[in-house]
């Protein structure tokens, strides 16, 4: 898969950021320099990843930033929006017409990058979203090129438009065109003759079939093993041709993987999908957001921290936060932390959503969310005493809480222990809840 050298040393580098409680303008920017290094060994254009580290340190030495709860995960955000805004932020589709009209898609790239397979990827997505394509062969130059086009509809189960090598591709396409409107086909797309260098013939073929067809949306294939060239190759097809999106195949391949990143900041336009492997169904749609995830290796880590930024109440965060320094934290602060977990989803979802951190909070597996209602009756049994001061918990107040709660004094042994062990694991979760304790937290 690609990517995961790039992954890997960003999450290095974040860790490091996480685990510092403050943050200074060194730090941030000594962090981006390696993300820096990390994008350009990942073959993302110089100038794309000066313009992006520079975008990302603009918001990140702000004063905003140092001085949030969690400073270093506020980078990581801030590189994950920059990401996504690299890539296009919205997911662009293939424009279509409506059913009753021909669209016709002209599909290009150099020879081996992928065309013909990707032409039938999408001509079998297409037929799944009940459309209609015809496949139009206009590779004259290659008899073999026109059989696997063949090959490829055959399996799709989709018609292949073909005249030979005698006729010019222009001629074909309008023959092609008219063969659609009068057979109920509505979608044409135009297989072209791939080089294995870009030249002018090959380009002046694509102009004169888009002054004397009504083209409606020009595909560029390029293969992302090819790196930077397939970001060049894009550009250089954008100026003369003018494409309205790119594929990017072979993203399963063991490659950098920096054409995705580059490809919308040098051309403008949007990568559609990306191929993911040989079979004709290894086509994804292009999203830039999980791109970023993907990249950033963080899963789900990004939906907690909008959760945590957006349901924890900051006040009482940083109010546990000083309480934590000064090891004041009661029981009363436990019933206000079980009650932000439950804003945020429960325990488990969090759980589940923190790689990493599950074996670590094992032993909290009793407290389901189910078991949450039980401990706030024992908590609510105590007196305030109690609660700021669980220390003075002994035998005979446990069987009044016990009694006053309804339940087992074994329970409230449970939680007593449970407590101790949340206080000790607040100590070690810098940031989440505004704990700054911990080196050992892998949060
Ligand atoms: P064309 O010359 O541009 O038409 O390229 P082809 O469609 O013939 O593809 C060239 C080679 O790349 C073939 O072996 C394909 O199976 C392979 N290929 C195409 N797309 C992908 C992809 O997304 N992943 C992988 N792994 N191989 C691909």
């Amino acid at each position: 898969m690609a990517f995961e050298s790039l992954s890997e040393k960003l999450q290095n580098v974040f860790k490091n950021l996480r685990s510092k409680g403050r943050l200074t303008e060194d730090d941030v920017k000594a962090a981006l320099k390696e993300v820096k290094m990390a994008l350009l060994e990942a073959d993302v254009s110089f100038k794309v990843v000066k313009e992006f580290i520079k975008a990302v340190q603009d918001r990140a030495v702000g004063q905003d930033v140092m001085s949030s709860l969690t400073p270093g995960q506020m980078v990581i955000k801030i590189v994950n929006e920059e990401m996504v805004r690299l890539m296009g932020s919205e997911t662009t589709e293939i424009k279509l017409k409506p059913s009753n009209e021909i669209t016709v898609i002209m599909m290009a790239g150099l020879q081996g990058a992928g065309k013909t397979t990707t032409i039938a990827k999408i001509a079998g997505k297409l037929k799944s979203k009940g459309r209609k394509p015809l496949l139009a062969a206009c590779d004259i130059y290659r008899p073999a090129a026109i059989q696997q086009l063949q090959i490829n509809g055959q399996k799709q189960g989709v018609e292949v438009f073909a005249m030979g090598t005698s006729h010019k591709p222009v001629n074909i396409v309008k023959a092609a065109v008219e063969h659609a409107g009068k057979n109920g086909f509505n979608v044409v797309i135009i297989d072209t003759a791939g080089r294995l260098h870009i030249d002018e013939d090959m380009m002046n073929e694509l102009i004169e079939i888009k002054e004397n067809v009504n083209v409606d949306q020009t595909i560029l294939v390029v293969d992302a093993m090819t790196g930077q060239d397939a970001v060049n190759v894009a550009g250089m097809f954008n100026d003369k041709v003018g494409i309205d999106g790119v594929v990017l195949t072979k993203l399963d391949g063991d490659t950098r993987g920096g054409a995705a990143l580059s490809i919308r900041a040098v051309t403008g336009k949007p990568i559609l999908y990306i191929g993911m492997g040989e079979k004709l169904s290894d086509l994804e749609q292009f999203y830039p957001d999980r791109m970023a995830s993907r990249i950033l290796g963080m899963g789900d880590i990004l939906t907690l921290i909008e959760k945590a930024e957006s349901e924890v109440d900051k006040d009482k965060a940083r109010e546990l936060e000083q309480k934590l320094r000064k090891a004041q934290f009661g029981f009363d602060d436990f019933l206000d932390q079980m009650n932000q977990i439950k804003k945020m989803g429960g325990l488990k979802d969090i759980l589940g959503m923190m790689p990493g951190m599950g074996a670590q909070m094992k032993n909290l597996d009793a407290i389901d969310d189910g078991a949450m209602d039980k401990v706030e009756a024992i908590i609510l049994s105590m007196t305030p005493k109690e609660r700021t001061n669980p220390d003075i918990l002994n035998p005979s107040r446990k069987n009044r809480i016990a009694k006053g709660a309804g339940v087992d004094i074994s329970e409230v042994n449970k939680l007593v222990k449970q407590f101790e062990q949340t206080r000790k694991m607040m100590k070690q979760m810098p940031g989440l809840m505004g704990g700054k304790g911990g080196k050992k937290g892998k949060f």
